[in-house]
């Protein structure tokens, strides 16, 4: 066989093929590297009993014969369910969105199954267990055999975690044979760190180890060194290549655009103006992180920063996630800018295609200053002509990494990056090393603030009664829910039927009015364009109300499930009301209050810091989950634990930094394997720019 390259294509593997390549990609694996590095998230003990000696939590092999098969529900959507008896007792088994489950299994057959045991009315059961129909003459389980260590890995329904552990396996012998170590022994000592190919065989063939940890410490280490590596490569560069437009801002230019805005800046807003400024004066781009809670007074910054494009005789864009959002900055925009010169448009999906193409031509011929749209269809269709500064406002959404490519003509634009998701430290270092932050903390003047209330099921009489109180006062309500239709099997109420009885029973005598995800942007605009102009009193609404409505005089926001959500989205949702000078009031409903993110909705009855919630949700969730980073291209740590691993994150970073001073390149020998590491984890992701 040819030697291995952690570079090949993991579709070679023996065991892959092109169907668990797709599947695989879809995890991050592409390479026989990223295989390698796809480690286990956890260990699993698995044990045999019968059914008399199982317990609660501990996950167990059984066999005994299946007395019984039902199939509940739909065969979407429905579980399967069995039983299963030994000589010692009965176990009952479930697996859920399995109806193929139904088809396999019939009364009689020996089986053996394997799963987690909880109890179910008293009686052991096993849910999603695996099971094998085994033979009449199949031997009883054997409770002596020792345990398994079973690694868990990051899995998907294509491809389960069991099937990424035999590919594993087959080919662990050939990938660590090419694993280089990344240190001298005696750089690895000073650190404590054991060699990297020892942790990779540690973590992926498990025993029962007290090296786990040590393994898991020396691939977290060279994680965030790469990472830090690779940042301040990608940082370096931009300081020392890239070029930009320098866009002066003069006191006349200051004052004009000030006198734009119904107010004066605060302080925060000052500082963040003052920091951008002095950006977009040097002939390097921009490469700013905005963050502050919503309603902080950060569209307003960008607003102005893109004037001072403008007022520099060049193009401004603002890209927002959405429609909804979109619409909003270009309303706002309007607003600013009546009696201006300035020329604006806003490009969105729903435009008639005459208008777009006259859009589309001003912008290009450049008689068009600021354009605003989704990120989507500005990164496809326009080309500018004079392109100085991207506004990229992902709200919570991140889409950092993926720095928005814009086809446009010269230099390099500024980029200024607006999050209303806080950014704990911790993260801000590692994963957006290469912007700089500037943060918004306090909101402008005037705000009454909310009052935020965690309720159950039987609370709900009473969020309705405080909710119908602000209808008579005349405000308005929004009631959020997660779905819109009733498939999914976790049972949530859906959006639409809800607002059939929400509009019949409890709130008879107002309008009540229904926005979803599926809706046409026409039917969208029309019910925001009701409740907006207080035709409609109570918006039931699934999360698109999140990120798009600015409505003054809505003053209550009912939550349903919140346990569905992350701390630092329901603070995003709650912002929609409460900005104005009169009173907000949000309502948790949970009917998990034991839930863990259920149990912590209590932190936003405490505090409206949005840094604070996103510390906790970071602490609860993980950053991947915080920050969505899957589908957004925030380049996701698969060891490393940044809460759990500051101090090995310091210590990387001190040693990046170290490294990039004595050799700002890693072109020396000494540097060979890791400048190699960056290179190939980081070429893509963070574009290349030719090291050594
Ligand atoms: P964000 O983008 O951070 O959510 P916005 O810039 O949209 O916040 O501002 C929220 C609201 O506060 C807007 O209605 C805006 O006009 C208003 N606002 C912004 N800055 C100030 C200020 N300095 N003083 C008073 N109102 C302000
Ligand atoms: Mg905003």
């Amino acid at each position: 066989r040819p030697r291995l390259s952690l570079q090949d294509s993991v579709q070679f593997l023996p065991g892959v093929g092109p169907g668990r390549a797709a599947a695989l990609s879809k995890l991050g694996i592409e390479t026989a590297g990223d295989l390698l590095e796809h480690l286990p998230m956890r260990y699993e003990r698995r044990v045999c009993r019968t059914v008399e000696n199982l317990d609660e939590g501990m996950t167990a092999t059984i066999v005994g014969q299946i007395t019984a098969v039902r199939q509940k529900g739909g065969r979407r959507g429905g579980s399967v369910s069995a039983s299963l008896t030994d000589n010692t007792g009965r176990c009952s088994l479930r697996w859920f969105n399995a109806s193929w489950v139904a088809d396999r299994l019939q009364a009689g057959d020996i089986v053996r199954a394997s799963g987690k045991v909880t109890e179910y009315r008293d009686a052991p059961q096993l849910v999603n267990p695996r099971f094998t129909i085994l033979g009449e003459d199949a031997e009883p389980v054997d409770e002596t055999a020792p345990a398994q260590f079973e690694a868990v890995y990051p899995a998907t329904a294509s491809i389960p975690s069991r099937v990424i552990a035999k590919l594993v396996t087959t080919n662990l012998d050939r990938l660590l044979e090419v694993t280089e170590e990344l240190h001298t022994d005696e750089f690895r000592n000073a650190r404590r760190l054991i060699p990297r190919r020892a942790a990779m065989e540690i973590l992926h063939r498990p025993r029962e180890s007290p090296l786990l940890d040590d393994a898991r410490r020396r691939l977290a280490y060279d994680e965030l060194l790469l990472l830090q590596l690779a940042t301040t490569l990608v940082r370096r560069h931009n300081a020392t290549t890239a070029r930009a437009e320098p866009l002066k801002t003069t006191a006349v230019i200051d004052e004009r655009i000030r006198l734009r805005f119904p107010f004066t800046l605060t302080a925060a807003q000052d500082r963040a103006v003052r920091a951008i400024v002095s950006d977009l004066e040097a002939p390097r781009p921009m490469n700013r992180l905005l963050q502050g809670d919503v309603g902080s007074g950060k569209t307003v910054v960008a607003l102005y920063a893109a004037l001072v494009a403008v007022a520099n005789k060049c193009q401004a864009v603002i890209m927002a996630p959405t429609e909804l959002l979109a619409e909003q900055h270009h309303r706002s925009m309007v607003e600013f800018l009546a009696g201006s010169r300035v020329r604006h448009c806003l490009l969105v999906g729903g435009m008639p295609a005459r208008r777009r193409r006259e859009v589309l031509s001003e912008i290009e011929g450049g008689s068009m200053d600021l354009v605003v749209g989704t990120q989507a269809l500005i990164q496809h269709d326009v080309r500018f002509s004079r392109l100085a500064l991207v506004v990229v406002d992902e709200q919570h959404r991140f889409g950092v990494r993926q720095r928005a490519t814009i086809r446009s003509k010269g230099l390099a634009p500024h980029y200024l990056v607006m999050t209303a998701t806080p950014i704990p430290r911790t993260l801000t270092m590692t994963v957006f090393g290469d912007l700089d932050v500037t943060t918004i903390d306090g909101l402008p003047p005037g705000r009454a603030g909310i009052v935020t209330r965690v309720a159950t099921r039987n609370d709900h009489a009473s969020v309705w009664k405080a909710a119908r109180a602000r209808l008579a006062a005349g405000e308005q309500v929004f009631v959020v829910y997660p779905l819109i239709d009733e498939s999914d099997v976790l049972d949530m109420k859906a959006a639409t039927t809800e607002h059939q009885r929400l509009s019949e029973r409890v709130f008879p005598e107002y309008q009540v009015g229904l926005l979803h995800g599926r809706m046409t942007p026409v039917e969208r605009d029309a019910v925001m364009g009701d409740f907006c102009a207080g035709r409609t009193h109570v918006l039931v609404s699934t999360t698109v109300v999140e990120v798009g409505i600015d409505v003054p005089n809505a003053t209550a926001m009912v939550i349903e499930h919140a346990e569905r959500y992350g701390l630092s989205q329901l603070h995003q949702l709650r912002g929609r009301v409460g900005r104005g000078d009169r009173k907000g009031y949000c309502f948790l409903m949970t009917d998990a209050p034991d839930h863990k993110i259920g149990r912590r909705l209590a932190v936003l009855a405490r505090t409206t810091d949005g840094f604070k919630i996103a510390e906790e949700d970071l602490r609860l969730r993980g950053p991947g989950e915080m920050l969505g980073t899957r589908q957004h291209g925030l380049p996701e740590l698969r060891v490393a634990d940044l809460i759990n691993d500051g101090d090995l994150l310091r210590l990387a970073q001190g040693d990046a930094d170290d490294m990039i001073r004595a050799d700002p390149h890693l072109c020396g020998k000494s540097f060979t394997a890791l400048r190699n590491a960056v290179r190939n984890k980081y070429r893509e992701r963070l574009g290349w720019f030719g090291v050594g």
